[in-house]
């Protein structure tokens, strides 16, 4: 049972009780409306947020102390190349989760990251903008896509996946169950697509030491090869060992 369902059960009482002593002029109506308020509230936070856990669980939380790189929305022709080619050179595994469409369009790419021993999941097949709303049925479609595209390329099911913008709702929390996929969230978000400088971006992942184990990136914009260098520059000097995303969480 997931937190959701188990909140619904103390909530929904609550929602009939509150409504109902308000309605009959037994009490003010302002705990109603002030519970459905908070109730919302919590719901829009929960799917936005999958580290809260409200729908599902995602693995997020990797070794203490080590940090795993992971990429979302690739593969991308121009930056892809580019770095997987730096990973290489330093000797980093990594994991992309792609987008299906993508994933069509440059099949050679996924192909190479799984010869070169980086971790490929699942994106969705279309990354869809509405992907909180939409229903059970096509997220379920958007997850069996996504990784039919996947192993069209590279000859492997891969059994991982990250929601788009790591939105959650009961409908995707279904949508996984039904599919049998296992999510992979993150514990550290840069903002890579927001922040202008690699400055602010390594500010946000490192404290005196790393603020989280999973940071989650994008292959999809130019400044992602800097980013990643200076992260392992930052890795190496701190003393901080890089591992694939799985290994870290305990998955394999
Ligand atoms: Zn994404």
């Amino acid at each position: 049972m997931s937190l959701h369902h188990k909140l619904l059960l103390i909530l929904l009482p609550l929602h009939a009780l509150l409504l109902a002593l308000a309605w009959t002029g037994t009490g003010p109506w302002w705990p109603f409306i002030a519970l459905l308020a908070a109730h919302l509230l919590l719901l829009g936070w929960g799917a936005m947020d999958h580290a809260l856990g409200l729908f599902l669980r995602a693995h997020r939380q990797g070794r203490p102390g080590t940090l795993a790189l992971t990429y979302d929305d690739g593969p991308h022709p121009q930056h892809t190349p580019a770095l997987l080619d730096l990973l290489k050179a330093e000797g980093v595994q990594a994991a992309f989760f792609c987008i299906g469409r993508e994933v069509e369009r440059h099949p050679a790419l996924v192909k190479r990251m799984v010869d070169e021993g980086h971790l490929v999941g699942c994106h969705s097949m279309d990354h869809p903008v509405g992907w909180g709303f939409i229903s059970t049925a096509r997220s379920v479609e958007q997850i069996l896509r996504g990784v039919a595209a996947i192993e069209q390329a590279c000859g492997m099911r891969t059994p991982w996946f990250r929601p788009p913008f790591g939105v959650t709702s009961p409908n995707v929390a279904a949508a996984v169950r039904r599919t049998g996929v296992r999510v992979i969230g993150w514990d550290v978000r840069p903002f890579d697509t927001t922040f202008r400088t690699t400055g602010k971006r390594l500010a946000w992942i490192f404290g005196e030491r790393p603020k989280g184990t999973v940071v989650v990136l994008h292959d999809t914009v130019g400044p992602v090869v800097e980013t990643t260098r200076a992260i392992i520059e930052r890795c190496r000097t701190a003393g901080v060992p890089l591992l694939r995303v799985d290994r870290s969480l305990g998955l394999s």
